[in-house]
């Protein structure tokens, strides 16, 4: 198994890295935005709460997204080889609850990639991308409350993860190949696991 957090700010490119671990580590993606973002596609009660919080910019409730989270484990992830979680944690009692639902499952987080990005190039990329995809929630508003919100309750993650000995920071501004690089070098280096090509 091969367990992975992808960790960072809003437009850090979580997504973007995630698409390029899943080709070349065989790994099922958990993103608990777009989990959301799919139950307010279909307008589903769930999709409805979410949409109140998502749309200023807030995190949703830790046991409503702990909950999701566990039910998507047990759904979709139980024959995969590891998992790739993007977007999740977001708050210390979310990570606690992580370790405890691998746990449950018998196995453990291999590491956290920390991708550390410039504030000011965080704004300019999730603007560009609500201009590109419509996003809702990529406007300047909610965009300032979304990196409020990250400083003050998932940024104290990074000292949570480092103190676990898990935490691997890797530069995330420049070329979305040499990311990629770096990242799969500190996997490599951490595990022993190789990517595929
Ligand atoms: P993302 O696609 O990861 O940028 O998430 C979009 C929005 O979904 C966030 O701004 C939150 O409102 C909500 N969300 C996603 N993941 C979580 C989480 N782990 N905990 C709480 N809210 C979340």
């Amino acid at each position: 198994m091969l367990n992975l957090v992808l960790f960072g700010a809003p437009g850090s490119g979580k997504g973007t890295q995630s698409a390029r671990l899943i080709d070349q580590y065989g790994l099922y993606h958990i993103s608990t935005g777009e989990l959301l973002r799919d139950h307010i596609a279909r307008g589903t009660e769930l999709g409805k709460t979410a949409d109140s919080f998502i749309s200023k910019g807030n995190l949703i409730p830790d046991q409503l997204m702990i909950d999701i989270l566990d039910d998507e484990l047990e759904r979709n992830a139980k024959d995969a080889k590891g998992v790739i979680f993007d977007g999740f944690p977001r708050t210390i009692p979310q990570a606690e609850a992580l370790k405890g639902l691998l746990e449950k499952r018998g196995t453990k987080l291999h590491g956290v990639i920390g991708l550390e990005v410039p504030e000011e190039e965080l704004v300019e990329r999730l603007l560009n991308r609500g201009k590109e995809t419509g996003r809702a929630d990529d406007n300047l508003e909610t965009i300032k409350n979304r990196l409020n919100v990250y400083h003050s309750q998932t940024e104290p993650l990074r000292d949570h993860y480092e103190a676990e000995g898990l935490y691997m920071p890797v530069n995330g501004h420049g070329i979305v190949d040499e990311i990629f690089h770096n990242i799969a070098d500190g996997i490599e280096k951490r595990t022993g696991i190789k990517r595929r090509k």
